[in-house]
């Protein structure tokens, strides 16, 4: 199965794909957490991608998809992928369906994460992460069941990221309306596009996605 999750910086793709990973087996390719891997490792990629991400812009399509494409040729992807955060451009999608079907493999969903561009801010600013494991949380919205320990591995260390500023947010939101919401009528056409309540709480939004996958 492979699933595109689509939405504004802080829809909740990242949340929502984590709990798909351990539900149901899929692997989460989130394209941020590869850019700021390589960033953080000092590749080629990571120096061109840095000042790009820290001014909320996009990184070019050819980089995007060489790195998606050279993901899905690892055996782990076999059993099923969530994009999240890929596509993001016309071209991106473009360049995703000749690769599928290169690879033999087909898109079975775009899932559209619906959300109020007031919002976002507040997700983002609040947004937090596991040092150890990267499992995500937020300061209001998804704290972990005993404060400064990782619900999930026990780790007590956190990490926030640079290019959440409130500042910054507003850039990528620009981004996303200019460059990436054009992929909703490509979808659409397409009949695989699919919608979720992003404004609902985090449990019910996933109701609603494994309601869409059942
Ligand atoms: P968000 O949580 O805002 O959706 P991501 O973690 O997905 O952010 O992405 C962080 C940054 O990485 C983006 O603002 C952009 O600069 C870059 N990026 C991630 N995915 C892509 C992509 N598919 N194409 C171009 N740039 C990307
Ligand atoms: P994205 O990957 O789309 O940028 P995230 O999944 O990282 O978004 O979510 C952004 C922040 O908002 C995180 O701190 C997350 O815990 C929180 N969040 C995600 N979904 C919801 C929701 N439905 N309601 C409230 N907060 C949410
Ligand atoms: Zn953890």
């Amino acid at each position: 199965m492979i699933l595109i999750l689509l939405g504004a910086p802080g829809a909740g793709k990242g949340t929502q794909a984590q709990r798909l990973q351990a539900s149901h087996g899929l692997i989460q390719l989130s394209t941020g957490d590869m850019l700021r891997a390589a960033v953080a490792a000092g590749t080629e990629i990571g120096l061109q991608a840095k000042s790009v991400m820290e001014r909320g812009e996009l990184v070019s399509d050819d980089i995007m998809t060489r790195i998606i494409s050279e993901r899905l040729d690892q055996p782990d992807c076999e059993k099923g992928v969530i994009l999240d955060g890929f596509p993001r451009t016309e071209a991106q999608a473009d360049a995703l369906d000749s690769m599928l079907s290169d690879k033999k493999m087909a898109l079975n969903a775009v899932i559209e994460m619906k959300t109020d561009d007031g919002v976002l801010v507040e997700r983002v600013t609040g947004r937090y992460t596991c040092a150890k494991c990267g499992a995500g949380y937020h300061d209001s919205f998804l704290k972990p069941a005993k404060e400064g320990v990782c619900d999930k591995c026990g780790g007590g260390e956190f990490s926030r990221r640079s290019d959440d500023t409130a500042e910054t947010v507003k850039s990528r939101l620009q981004t996303y309306h200019n460059q990436t919401a054009p992929l909703l009528p490509y979808y659409k056409d397409k009949g695989i596009l699919k919608q979720v309540d992003g404004m609902a709480e985090i449990d019910e939004v996933t109701r609603q996605i494994e309601a869409l996958l059942s």
